[in-house]
């Protein structure tokens, strides 16, 4: 890939600098809209919101921030664009579904593989509504403990668009399980492994499963540091250092999951994850630089390690033409 699109233009994989690869700016899970006793959702509140926290990111060198909204999480591309503007941070958005039990699963249940490859291409090449702002890649989802038969449709669609624009995808996995069935499915559709990010492979501290995806090819996203109702930190921890130490440091991207302002005006239990801000006082897209980092350094991991991370595995991703296991 010569160039990303990202909600404000373009850049070359080189410029993307240090990047957050799963953050989002705002969420709406299906139906928020029917919450007619929440507050209102405040735009400007929440572009504020936004801005400030993509301005502290940029204070600690961020350069560039994934957004993976799917399509039917509330995605909102000007949005995106106008945070961008504010705040100088780069940012790159998806299309995409997310997973069956959580998503908007009528239209693309009912449209044929082919149609939603085509819709996919199309706002990976033409835009997205009338924005003229691209797609960079392809968000896929998948529940557990299976991929269900939606979900593997969606996915196939997306391996087919994938290919066919030479653009990566990334994953949401539930309980880190799956990642190696979705790339299977993705690959099958002619997507080289190494253009995969298997996302939350974080959910549990299992290295044979995390290695298995690395040398399948694949990055594997460590990327919801903060959310200790779903795992502790210091486990996601031991992972990470489980990966460095066996030698898989460029295979691995670590990140949030972060939600900087949401639809709907409450936070509610929506059956799998705990959005109650007391419980999860560290979900913050700096909490890695404030207080993961400062762990790992003291566990032994490099500048340098930290660079490949943050740097050198995202413009390796996007650039497509090597493998994380070549060197
Ligand atoms: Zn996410």
């Amino acid at each position: 890939m010569d160039w990303i699109p990202t909600v404000t233009g373009r850049c070359r994989p080189e410029e993307l600098g240090k990047t957050l690869v799963h953050e989002h700016l705002l969420v709406g899970y299906p139906g928020w809209q029917m919450d007619k006793i929440a507050p209102k959702f405040k735009r400007d509140e929440a572009l504020a919101r936004g801005t400030d926290r993509l301005q502290e990111l940029r204070d600690y060198g961020v350069a560039t921030f994934l957004d993976p909204c799917p399509m039917d999480l509330g995605r909102d591309v000007e949005f995106m664009a106008e945070v961008s503007q504010r705040s100088g941070v780069q940012i790159v958005c998806t299309t995409g579904v997310y997973k069956e039990n959580e998503g908007l699963t009528y239209v693309f249940g009912a449209l044929p593989v082919e149609e939603i490859t085509e819709i996919y291409v199309k706002e990976l090449t033409e835009g997205i509504d009338d924005t003229g702002i691209r797609a960079g890649l392809i968000k896929v989802a998948t529940g557990a403990p299976e991929v269900s038969a939606y979900e593997r449709k969606v996915l196939t669609a997306a391996g087919r668009a994938a290919a066919q624009v030479g653009c990566p995808v990334i994953t949401h996995t539930d309980d880190a399980r799956c990642g190696d069935e979705q790339i299977e499915i993705l690959t099958a559709q002619g997507v080289p492994a190494h253009r995969i990010l298997v996302g939350h492979s974080d959910g549990r501290n299992d290295h044979d499963y995390h290695r298995g995806l690395a040398e399948a090819g694949s990055y594997v996203g460590f990327d919801r540091f903060g959310i200790e109702t779903l795992q502790p930190d210091s486990e996601r921890i031991k992972s990470v250092l489980a990966m460095v130490q066996a030698g898989f440091t460029r295979s691995i991207c670590l990140s949030h999951d972060s939600i900087c302002a949401s639809w709907l005006g409450r936070p509610i239990f929506n059956g799998s994850i705990v959005l109650q801000p007391e419980q999860i006082p560290f979900w913050s897209p700096t909490h890695i630089f404030e207080n993961v980092l400062p762990k790992l350094r003291g566990e032994g991991v490099s500048e340098s390690d930290i660079d490949t991370i943050f740097v050198e595995n995202p413009r390796r991703y996007f650039e497509g033409q090597v493998s994380p296991l070549s060197s």
